[in-house]
């Protein structure tokens, strides 16, 4: 078995991955002191920076595909230095056909995690190789969407939905290229709270980041595990689960979802499974003289 791909009971889990992103820890946790770093130096780059992977997940389960997130997509300014815009050829590399995907699950609407819901006119074969011109953040593309999964539904939660289909949010270029469509094709599919997608993969309010962030819980044949979305960011909030960046609409209500998702995790002694750990970001939860952490598999 590729390193990219695990197992869970009866569940296989791809690694996929649409590059990578980069951030000094003081942009991206403003309120965390530099020394409170130290323990954790070897999570950063020689220069003191954050490398975030760009991580979506293929399940395959009771013979459905679902894929959870899509990527950033092409995108220029949006997000410092993003090396992005790999996940279709990911795919290709991996032998996944994109209309196998019968199930998108979008873990919450930031940027980085729709960047792929669809392709426009004449950016199909180019997109594939990463070189067509910028759809991301910016810039507004021209032509007409079309579904990059074509035989999938798109599962939304409905109080991210109702956020960023408002106001200023609403007007973000990337929302309307790779979000509103999906209502105006009718592929979307809303919900609340705890979903079963099938028997073996359920949805998990993970609040905080934003209003309507979903973690994945994967159960099969007595093993389990959760893909975290965006939950947690980096490794050293294994530990430091105060520790809310940024770009956490409730920074009090992620510590308190990251304290209690991983509380249930490290219980349950689930994988920890995370998009913007190291690729391909299957884990477990371990300690050492009484620090939480998080293993690589
Ligand atoms: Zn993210």
């Amino acid at each position: 078995m590729p390193d990219y791909t695990t197992t869970v009971g009866n569940v296989e889990i791809v690694a996929l991955s649409d590059g990578r992103i980069r951030f000094a820890p003081s942009d991206f946790f403003p309120t965390i002191a530099e020394e409170a770093w130290t323990p954790y130096r070897d999570d950063l780059t020689p220069e003191g920076d954050m490398i975030m992977n760009l991580g979506c997940f293929l399940l395959r389960s009771e013979g459905k595909t679902l894929l959870i997130d899509t990527g950033l997509g092409i995108d220029t300014g949006h997000l410092e230095a993003p090396v992005s815009g790999a996940l279709l050829d990911d795919m290709r590399a991996k032998g996944i056909k994109r209309d196998e995907v019968d199930i998108v699950a979008i873990t919450h609407l930031h940027i980085d995690h729709v960047g792929w819901n669809f392709l426009y006119d004449g950016e199909d074969e180019g997109a594939q190789q990463g070189k067509t011109a910028p759809t991301g953040s910016e810039v507004v593309p021209n032509g007409e969407a079309h579904p990059t999964f074509a035989n999938a539904r798109y599962w939304v939660n409905n109080a991210d939905w109702r956020v960023f289909t408002r106001g200023a949010l609403r007007k973000r270029a990337y929302m309307g290229a790779q979000v509103l469509p999906l209502q105006e094709q009718g592929i979307l599919e809303l919900f609340e709270g705890e979903r079963a997608l099938t028997g073996e993969v359920t949805t998990l309010p993970t609040p905080g980041h934003t209003p309507g962030h979903t973690s994945f819980l994967i159960a099969s044949q007595g093993e389990r595990a959760v893909i975290t979305g965006d939950a947690i960011h980096a490794r050293a909030q294994a530990q430091e689960t105060h520790w809310s960046p940024r770009a956490d609409s409730k920074p009090d209500v992620s510590a308190e979802t990251r304290r209690n998702l991983l509380e249930r995790i490290e219980r349950d002694n689930a994988m920890l499974v995370s998009g913007h750990f190291p690729s391909p970001g299957f884990g477990r939860l371990a300690r050492l003289e009484d620090r939480r952490y998080w293993q690589a598999l």
